[in-house]
């Protein structure tokens, strides 16, 4: 870790302080857990990647883009729109660094100082991250016990909120939330919502007709998890049309680099992949769930979620780890107890090792950690 101190000590307070104290929290290293626990090969179940290389045509289409790289990428980044148009129908569309950067900049086109951010947790860290960036006032808005939204609470919160945040399927929980629950909270809030569709091509709901009547709906997504490209950092999102203009006066001059872009469109291209890897999660997750012996909640992601009590989410992981498995723990998301744990499905040998390996965790220790 780099040191937090200036040498003279004289500089470090003027770093701003919602940047101070902690920021994003990131999956366990595997270089630096394979050198601690002496194992070569990690199984790599923290990040919701997808455990196959990206597409041909991505990689095709990525490495012609680099010759050109001398010359700055098309502003309006047209042809990975028009083949978004072409994949989703014509729609408006922004894109940005990853959704993360797509989050970021929606900020920056929506929120003052002070204003209202609502966000149904526990969810992932970075909508109140970037909010905070921007000195707004972030507000939780608990999920119910089964994590499903509750629609009558969310809109209390979210009706003096410039922008509230839903995520669906929900990382970490795996919850998919009604369509019907989206549209009563779309036609009771004043604010914009921002749903978040990092996972939807795991799930069989379609919220993008919704596009269709709602002038505030948001729907953010990615080629990070689905479609092979995290590396490349593409986020995308449907937006209304009146938006556009100040999306791209907020954001940086320019949203994505080219070489990415062009792979994202190589990787448009091939749906057959995606949707075989889409079956391929399906049935492991059903595994995952049946097998792996401790309560899973429900998911529509390329993870699962389970309660690993009486182990802590962190003991679990370290447990984990020396057996070089990485996996999530959930002890780092806001409005969760401690003791759960998110797992992705990865390749075939590291699912079978993550089953494995905690049974034999399980029934090795019969509940004393
Ligand atoms: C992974 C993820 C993202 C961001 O993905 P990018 O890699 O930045 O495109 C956004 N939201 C959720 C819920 C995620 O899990």
């Amino acid at each position: 870790m780099v040191g937090e101190k200036s040498r003279s000590g004289r500089y470090e307070g003027l770093v701003r302080d919602c940047f101070r104290s902690g920021g994003y929290v990131f999956a366990g290293r595997p270089g630096e857990i394979a050198q601690k626990e002496g194992i070569s090969r990690i199984a790599r179940l923290g990040s919701n990647e997808n455990p196959n290389p990206p597409a041909r045509g991505a990689v095709r289409l990525g490495c012609a883009a680099l010759n050109e790289a001398n010359r700055y990428p098309d502003e309006t980044m047209e042809l990975l729109v028009q083949s978004l148009a072409q994949t989703y129908g014509p729609d408006s569309f922004v894109t940005g660094v990853g959704m993360d950067g797509v989050i970021e900049t929606m900020i920056r086109t929506l929120v003052n100082p002070g204003d209202r951010v609502s966000v149904s947790t526990p969810t992932f860290s970075f909508y109140g991250l970037a909010a905070k960036a921007q000195s707004a006032e972030v507000v939780p808005v608990p999920r119910s016990e089964d994590y499903s939204v509750d629609p009558g609470l969310f809109i209390k919160a979210a009706r003096n909120s410039k922008i509230s945040f839903l995520c669906s399927p929900n990382n970490p929980t795996g919850t998919v939330t009604p369509v019907r629950d989206v549209i009563e909270i779309l036609s009771e809030i004043d604010g914009i919502l921002f749903l978040d569709n990092a996972y939807v091509e795991f799930c069989s709901v379609d919220y993008l007709p919704l596009m269709e009547e709602h002038e505030n709906l948001v729907i953010g997504r990615t080629m990070s998890k689905a479609y092979a490209l995290a590396g490349a950092r593409v986020g995308y999102a449907f937006v209304p049309a009146w938006i556009l203009p100040y999306y791209h006066r907020a954001s940086t001059p320019f949203t994505l680099n080219s070489v990415s872009a062009q792979a994202a469109m190589g990787a448009l291209a091939d749906r057959e992949s995606m949707e075989a890897y889409v079956r391929y999660v399906i049935m492991w997750r059903e595994r995952f769930s049946r097998e792996c012996g401790f309560p899973v909640s429900p998911s529509g992601a390329n993870f699962i979620m389970a309660d690993v009590a009486p182990w802590s989410g962190d003991a679990m992981v370290r447990e984990l780890a020396r057996r070089g498995i990485i996996v999530r723990s959930c002890a780092g998301f806001p409005g969760l107890p401690d003791h759960f744990i998110r797992v992705s499905i990865g390749a075939e040998w590291e699912n079978e090792l993550f089953l494995k390996e905690i049974r034999s965790i399980r029934e090795e220790k019969q509940g004393a950690p």
